[in-house]
């Protein structure tokens, strides 16, 4: 029987919303119990931590990364990316297909699984192409791609064109109780652009990619997750118009979740430097102040139900590329949750509770997984944050290959210390990385 006991952290009071002291136990991988902060656990020769001062979260739940292993290994590995994703304190992460080749047989995604299963330990959920090679004209063998571990079926990075192919993975999907997960972005209307029509490609002379490109996709597809019943997930929503779709699907029965990215909700395309730095080219794009705003309100009123990374690292060499030539995409794991902190909750507008909630319940909850919670009897999943201490956010710190960033400077506090993962350390601010193979 292995022990671990995590003493004097601070927990959230589900009936006050304030932060109390408590006592938790851990035993084989799982929560055991909870002890009231002024009770004295009998630790005897258990492993125990000291979380005074420290939030115990949930560990926190990604549904949205790439880590570009296989075929990308100069931008990400499992490895790498793993050990990014238990520094900024996820437990559990969802990698997408469009590597090469692409998660489209059973045998990549074993592949995928078995070097996870060799990585830190953080847990590793992949995602199976829905078309072969992510190009649209053939489906996958969905049944095969279950059997052999995929969670979901997405072509992330583009979006399924043809409106038949989509409506039969769909139906395929519901068949096998699978959700569709989708890239929402109509390539008619996408017309090469690197950043979001608006002002910041108005005063550079640059085409732009308009709001319809991604809200086209979203109302096609609802009314096709309506025809067949699918579980259907928005990837990284950007624009009002994807939202109000989305409501209405919700508001008459239909079965759509949605996800967004902090990038989506902290910048706007009027905060892209006149520099033209690739760091700040993603897709979707930064849009509108009035879009961010949108997309705060609904993760607020739970139109949106989870906060994703989109995790996309890329080499210093093709982000140098300049806005039009470089390769779309930002890295996350490492600043996600002290972002969010920081200009969410300690300036007042969302409770800590809120926070948590949409990086780890909810998205267990629209996903079935066992995670998320910190009930007795959960896998013992925890991420330890220091919630006052105030740092600088530093790219040659990261543990991502990925140098990618626009928030490199950024003040923030509210940084995770330690990572567990099935009762074990897998990372610690003190000594790093800790293999969990050693056993
Ligand atoms: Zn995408």
């Amino acid at each position: 029987m292995t022990t671990t006991w995590i003493l004097n952290g601070l927990t959230i009071d589900p009936e006050t919303g304030d932060t109390v002291k408590k006592h938790l136990k851990l035993e084989n991988g799982l929560v055991a119990q909870w002890l009231d902060g002024s009770a004295e656990p009998d630790v005897g020769s258990a492993e125990a931590i000291d979380a005074a001062g420290k939030l115990v979260s949930p560990g926190l739940i990604d549904m949205h990364v790439h880590l570009r292993e296989p075929g990308f290994e100069h931008k990400e590995t499992i490895a790498s990316g793993t050990a990014s994703a238990a520094k900024g304190g996820f437990t559990t992460i969802a990698c997408m297909p469009n590597t090469r080749p692409v998660i489209d047989t059973p045998d990549t995604v074993k592949l995928v699984l078995e070097r996870a299963e060799a990585a830190c330990g953080v847990r590793v959920l992949p995602y199976a192409a829905i078309t072969k090679n992510e190009l649209g004209r053939e489906l996958t063998d969905f049944e095969s791609l279950k059997s052999a571990g995929a969670i979901g079926f997405t072509d992330d990075g583009v979006g399924v064109q043809n409106a038949q192919m989509m409506k039969n993975a769909m139906a395929l999907a519901k068949s096998l109780d699978m959700p569709i997960i989708a890239h929402c972005e109509d390539d008619s209307l996408v017309v090469g652009a690197a950043v979001s029509e608006g002002a910041f490609a108005k005063r550079h002379g640059l085409k732009g990619i308009p709001n319809e490109s991604e809200a086209i996709h979203v109302g096609r597809d609802i009314l096709l997750s309506e025809a067949t019943g699918v579980h259907y997930h928005v990837c990284h929503v950007s624009t009002e118009q994807s939202i109000r779709l989305i409501k209405l699907g919700k508001s008459v029965g239909v079965n759509v979740t949605a996800e967004v990215c902090p990038h989506h909700l902290l910048l706007s395309d009027e905060d892209i430097p006149d520099s033209m730095d690739a760091n700040w080219k993603m897709n979707p794009p930064l849009r509108t102040p009035r879009d961010v705003e949108a997309c705060i309100k609904a993760l607020e009123e739970g139109t949106i139900d989870i906060i994703v990374t989109d995790h996309a690292p890329h080499s210093e060499e093709e982000k140098a590329k300049g806005m039009e030539r470089a390769p779309f995409g930002i890295v996350g794991f490492e600043t996600a949750f002290p972002l969010l902190y920081t200009k969410f909750v300690k300036t007042g507008r969302w409770t800590l509770g809120f926070l948590l909630s949409r990086m780890t319940s909810d998205p267990a909850r629209v996903f079935g997984l066992d995670t998320g919670k910190l009930e007795v009897g959960a896998p013992a999943d925890i991420t330890l944050i220091d919630l006052d201490g105030e740092r600088e956010v530093d790219p040659a710190s990261f543990l991502t290959k990925g140098r990618n960033t626009p928030f490199t400077g950024w003040k923030l506090s509210g940084w995770p210390t330690l990572t567990i993962v099935a009762g074990k350390t897998v990372w610690s601010e003190e000594q790093g990385i800790l293999k969990s193979s050693e056993e």
